[in-house]
């Protein structure tokens, strides 16, 4: 008996003439979330890669739990395989399943057979082994809309295999086959679930982090460290660049009218980004920001922050209320390290009032009072990078 897991793609299905480039990637990247458990094959085979471990004694529970992580899968599942021989398939099927069958009040078969040499047709392997398995399991009933497993035979060229119910995947697209773009991540709840919700789009990802000390603290930076962590169980590599913003947040506080302080903080963090994204390959900005949560994201905010650069800059929580940004966080186990209390540079020098409807204008005279493009020069040159994953 040697198990297997059976990959089932997702969108990728779609991509026509692309599909073996993006079935290409997705295996680099199942390869890559699996390389502390051993090395695989992989078998690509219409809809479906098989995964199979090259030596014994791998963990493939720990090996599904990884790949329902990864991007560009709908479904997956393990799966047994056994001799092309319908004796054979009986007694897999029961044995491999039997706990779930035993679990289950309802079930029902299905057959493929791609071996049309095989002397059984579809309809008749999934005819006679549920009737077997009926004899076997005496409490069994067949649902054939809503079972509670479904028993799955596919009969191979070389082999056949038995497998129970999918997993699901975690959708999306390959990381990596949409291109680059640099998350400008915060210790918040927020920006990881945008940095997620990218990456599951196939966007591979850079991260972009402002620290203010002695404003901000070590453990702060750290905290941030974890949640891209937890963010590269998805996405893979996120090479992370930490910009000291100390200076740049004191000369606006020193020579910037109030009421703009944040608004002008974010183009500066914004034009720093777009520098790195450049350099980065990057295509894109991409901020946890949504319409009206604070005051520097009104409309009229967000479109004074968009002028300071060129980069599109993609909003994925824009139209999301707070409510449905934390079930994700949630779901991608971001939550509880984002709740933890440290403090953020966005949350330094804040104003008491600030302007809420900025003018462009007025912003942009406002911002003129510091020669900016030695100050960023300076950030830049002493930017740190870490490589997360
Ligand atoms: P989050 O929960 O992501 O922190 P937020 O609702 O607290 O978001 P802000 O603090 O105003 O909102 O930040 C808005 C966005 O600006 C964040 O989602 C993030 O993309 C970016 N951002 C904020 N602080 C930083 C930082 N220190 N470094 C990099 N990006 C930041
Ligand atoms: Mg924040």
């Amino acid at each position: 008996m040697k198990e297997i897991i059976l990959i089932k793609n997702g969108e990728l299905a779609l991509k026509g003439l692309n599909r073996s480039n993006f079935e290409d990637v997705l295996i680099k990247n199942m390869r890559r979330h699996l390389k502390e458990l051993g090395t695989f094959t992989f078998t690509k085979s219409q809809s479906t890669i098989m995964v199979e471990a090259d030596d014994e004694g791998v963990d493939l529970e720990d090996a599904v739990d990884r790949l329902s992580r990864v991007f560009g899968i709908a479904a997956l599942s393990r799966a047994c395989t056994c001799e092309k021989d319908f004796e054979c398939i009986k007694k897999t099927a029961c044995e491999y399943l039997e706990e779930e069958l035993e679990d289950a009040k309802t079930f029902k078969v299905e057959a493929k057979r791609s071996d049309k040499k095989f002397p059984m047709k579809s309809p008749e392997i999934s005819r006679e082994l549920g009737g077997y398995i009926l004899s076997r399991f005496n409490h069994l009933k067949v649902d054939v809309h809503n079972p509670d497993i479904i028993v799955t035979v596919e009969v191979r060229d070389n082999y056949a295999f038995v497998r129970g119910n999918n997993i699901k995947g975690a959708g999306g697209m390959p990381t990596g086959t949409s291109g680059r773009a640099a998350i400008l991540i915060s210790g918040g709840i927020d920006s990881p679930v945008a940095a997620y919700m990218m990456a599951k789009r196939g966007i591979e990802l850079c991260a972009v982090h402002f620290a203010s000390p002695p404003y901000t603290s070590e453990l702060a930076e750290m905290k941030v460290m974890e949640l891209l962590k937890k963010v590269a169980r998805y996405s893979g590599v996120i090479a992370t660049f930490v910009v000291p913003f100390t200076k740049i947040q004191e000369a606006i506080r020193d020579n910037c009218p109030e009421e703009y302080f944040t608004i002008i903080m974010r183009r500066v963090m914004m034009m720093i980004s777009e520098r790195i994204a450049n350099e980065q390959r990057c295509s894109a900005l991409i901020t946890g920001e949504s319409v009206g949560q604070v005051a520097s994201q009104t409309i009229y905010a967000l479109g004074c922050t968009d002028c300071a650069v060129q980069i599109p800059v993609f909003r994925p929580c824009i139209g999301m209320d707070k409510e449905e940004i934390i079930a994700i966080s949630r779901k991608i186990d971001t939550f509880e390290t984002s709740i933890q209390p440290y403090e953020d540079c966005c949350t330094v020098f804040t104003p008491k009032h600030p302007n809420t409807k900025p003018e462009l204008e007025n912003v942009v005279h406002a911002q003129q009072q510091v020669d900016w493009s030695e100050m960023i020069a300076q950030a830049l040159e002493q930017t740190k990078v870490v490589v997360i994953g």
